[in-house]
């Protein structure tokens, strides 16, 4: 059976390009990029080529560039940097929309390490609430970590702002920008943000290689304190195949993008608008505008998200769903409660997540299996007659 991939928010396929440069560097050009000898050399020339691929990704200097393990140790490292920059300072601002990887650490440095966490709300469409952010910074703010997009609706934060608004106030920002990253434009010259995190496996890159961005002049402060790799910033010897993968899978994202806000969007759309017209009681989650070009969270009522997934998997469609059953919790996710998307819709919550590989036809078998499909789950639902929810 061919696999309709649309999860991609959860990882990409990794190009064929990608696999192609990573080779040689799994295979005869083993040598340690720190070595003397010119066979460690001739791969650390090719590491600079990729850090300099990287950069041009989000417009960056190079040495503004840390190789991490992933977006989640990317996260900790910046966040973990400024608070002890600034170790009297014991307030910390973010969103209650923010991946595990920020929600998470606040949360033990609230609870474990006494901080105070501010987690802004966002209202019905996802969007935050700027006013209290701003009112929340104050002199005993650390740090203002806000993510650039969410991963589960695509929507995004008007980061430049919010930096602007910290800045002034000389607390340091991070943003979260793994998925944002290689769906729209990303320039740190002009938004100016402090450290920035973004992750290989959702660009076409392996998994395990992250990067953490940060800004000429902050006084960064190993995560992983080692070697002298990465100028002393994270220790550790080089991942370099996924580096190099990773630096061609930046070249590739930043000419794509333009096919990111067309060809990939215009399947969203196309996808988006036979749904909402085939099937009643279907809402979409999250601002329609201020959106991620690939993403759609889309609640339908009356049914069970797990359901519809099993029976979309069942026809090769790879999906997600909006809720966290796998956690043990019947609960909708924590982004469509702090939304407080109706109990109705949530449960019944998809994430399709699209890339450039994506085609017309793989959005029409998606549509004529998901009618059907919702159509049974509903008529075998307690809460579903006559059409109308009950
Ligand atoms: N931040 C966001 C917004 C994400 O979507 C993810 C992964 O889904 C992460 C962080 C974590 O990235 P990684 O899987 O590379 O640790």
């Amino acid at each position: 059976m061919k696999i309709v991939y649309t999860d991609n928010n959860a990882t990409t396929k990794v190009a064929d390009e990608v696999i192609e440069e990573m080779l040689p560097y799994l295979g005869e050009l083993y040598g340690n990029p720190s070595s003397m000898h010119t066979f460690g050399d001739k791969v650390n020339k090719k590491l600079k080529q990729a850090r300099l691929r990287v950069a041009g990704l989000i417009n960056a200097d190079p040495g503004e560039i840390i190789f991490t393990s992933c977006g989640t140790e990317s996260d900790n490292a910046a966040i973990y940097s400024a608070i002890n920059a600034y170790p009297e300072k014991k307030h910390i601002i973010t969103s209650r929309v923010e991946h595990p990887a920020i929600n998470n650490l606040y949360q033990h440095l609230q609870g474990e390490k006494g901080y105070d966490v501010t987690f802004v709300p966002v209202d019905k469409k996802g969007l935050l609430d700027l006013d209290l952010l701003y009112d929340s910074m104050s002199d005993n703010t650390a740090i203002v970590s806000i993510m650039w997009a969410n991963n589960e609706t695509g929507v995004i934060f008007p980061i430049e702002e919010i930096f602007k608004k910290a800045n002034e106030k000389g607390i340091l920002f991070h943003t979260d920008a793994v998925q944002a990253t290689g769906k729209i434009p990303i320039d740190v010259k002009k938004t100016k943000v402090d450290m920035l995190s973004f992750s290989g496996h959702k660009i076409h890159a392996p998994k395990g290689i992250g990067v953490l961005y940060v800004k000429k002049g902050f006084k960064f402060s190993s995560f992983l304190v080692g070697g002298h790799q990465e100028e002393g910033r994270r220790g550790g010897t080089e991942n370099t195949a996924s580096i190099i993968g990773l630096g061609k899978a930046c070249e590739l994202a930043k000419e794509n993008l333009p096919v990111m806000n067309t060809k990939v969007r215009e399947l969203r759309d196309y996808l988006q608008a036979r749904l909402l017209e085939k099937i009643p009681g279907s809402s979409v989650n999250g601002a329609l505008d201020a959106r991620l070009p690939n993403t759609l969270s889309i609640g339908f009522d009356a049914v069970e998200g797990e359901s519809i997934l099993l029976l979309l998997d069942r026809e090769g469609i790879c999906a997600s769903s909006g809720s966290a059953c796998t956690s043990g919790s019947l609960d909708p996710s924590h982004v469509l409660m702090a939304m407080e998307v109706p109990f109705k819709s949530a449960h019944g919550s998809i994430r399709f997540s699209l890339s450039h590989y994506n085609t017309k036809e793989e959005m029409d078998h998606i549509v004529s299996t998901l009618v059907p499909a919702i159509q049974k789950l509903r008529d075998m639902s307690p809460f579903w007659k006559d059409g109308e929810m009950i």
